[in-house]
């Protein structure tokens, strides 16, 4: 991890504990790699900015040339008051936002994910150009994970219903120039590859296309033996596709991807110190109660999310032993837990690590994609954590203060 004993010190002495680290260089690192993704006739890369929304974040990916992918109305004002111009943002939401007039009139691009999206944005903004979000109905065979695009899955219009959205568009004089599918594919080149297919069959139904988006879900191992995606070799078999179907139809797709995970899962941790240690008994576990927890970091206790956890002795005690931890969060929760089995929230799955003294530095990695923008942050009043950025030449940047007491309680009206 690029947190030194010294650099940790730093930071909890000027902005206490617990406290998520974002690194610079990292970030930089791997919006390089996303910008190389191979494409033919173009490409944008959006940050799915659910991922971690704050604004410093968004303006260094801007500043880098990637654009901003927004899950509701609400981030798109939120990038735009974090000063990204409006046409640099793209709006594939859940729910139609009621402003969507202001927002099209400023400029924001508009992928419609359902057939009442569509007709409502007919409403708002007739004879305009819009995205439509096909959901491919993907079941290529793999795990749940592969699977989100399938019949199971609520987002975007159902491939069937392709002539009902043509009728939607033909109704309100609207001209379809953008083809959106996120189905969170993994890190497998052939499921890629399946969906690129799936994808341009359906661009070849929509003669106005200009654009495919073929969303994010580029998956980052955050410990060992998970996989990470390798844009070069998933991207090339797809832009070979979008070439053959240049060559065939004489269309010239420029594409469009939006990692949210890629761009920053091993660029931040969060760092937090060892709160209590206890034990039940010889039959039992050893616990490490941290100061941080679901209120930093809701993925273990979500999904079974596996981050990489370090206990990071004060000087002069490395030469600790190690033994089996369970490392616990500081909520009364018993679902507050760091180290569950992977996938299985509620099974626990002790961890290897130096033993811990009250005191020690404990650092989760692998904390910034859906950690700071998706913790469940106020329960048992616990102030939202400040966000620290390690900048290239090695200063630190406080790029969010912690929420004081006043902020958590501020909106309650007494009686
Ligand atoms: C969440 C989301 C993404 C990003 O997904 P990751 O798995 O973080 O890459 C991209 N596009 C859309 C529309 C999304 O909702």
């Amino acid at each position: 991890m690029f947190l030194s004993r010294d650099l940790a010190m730093e930071i909890a002495e000027k902005y206490s504990t617990p406290c998520y680290v974002y690194d610079e260089a990292s970030l930089e690192r791997q919006a390089r790699a996303a910008l190389a993704f191979p494409n033919v006739f173009g490409l944008t890369v959006r940050y799915a900015m659910k991922a971690a929304s704050n604004a410093a974040i968004l303006k260094i990916f801007n500043s880098l040339g990637i654009q901003i992918d927004a899950s509701s109305s609400h981030e798109a004002k939120r990038a735009m008051r974090a000063g990204i111009p409006p046409e640099h943002i793209s709006l594939s939401s859940q729910q139609a936002p009621e402003n969507l007039d202001e927002l099209i009139a400023l400029g924001v691009k508009y992928n419609a994910c359902s057939l009442f999206q569509l007709e409502n944005f007919g409403k708002c903004a007739p004879g305009e150009s819009v995205g439509v979000r096909i959901n491919p109905g993907l079941g290529s065979g793999g795990t749940n994970r592969t699977n989100v695009g399938g019949p199971a899955s609520s987002f975007g219009i159902w491939h069937e219903y392709i002539d009902k959205a043509k009728d939607i568009a033909k109704k309100y004089s609207l001209k379809i120039v953008r083809i959106h599918t996120h189905i969170g594919s993994g890190s497998d080149p052939l499921v890629w590859q399946k969906v690129a297919e799936m994808s341009l069959d359906t661009v070849e139904r929509f003669p106005d296309v200009e654009i495919l988006d073929m969303g994010g879900g580029y998956k980052v191992g955050r410990v060992e033996g998970e996989i990470s995606t390798d844009l070069q070799k998933i991207g090339e078999p797809v832009a070979a596709l979008v070439k053959k179907f240049a060559e065939r139809t004489g269309r010239k797709l420029h594409f469009e991807i939006e990692p949210g995970t890629f761009l920053l899962a091993n660029c931040a941790v969060v760092l937090s110190k060892v709160a209590d240690v206890c034990d039940t008994g010889p039959l039992g576990y050893k616990f490490i109660k941290t100061d941080s927890g679901m209120t930093d970091i809701l993925r273990p206790s979500l999904y079974g999310a596996q981050h990489p956890i370090a206990i990071l002795p004060r000087e002069g005690c490395e030469n600790r032993e190690y033994g089996e931890y369970v490392v616990c969060g500081h909520c009364c929760e018993s679902g507050d837990i760091l180290t569950p089995a992977p996938a299985d929230p509620e099974g626990l799955s002790p961890r290897r690590l130096v033993r811990p003294e009250i005191g020690d530095f404990c650092i989760i990695g692998g904390a910034g994609a859906y950690c700071s923008s998706m913790s469940c942050s106020n329960y048992n009043s616990y102030p939202a954590s400040p966000e620290v950025l390690i900048r290239k030449d090695g200063s630190l940047k406080l790029i969010r203060r912690r929420q004081t007491p006043e902020q958590v309680s501020e909106n309650e009206i007494p009686l």
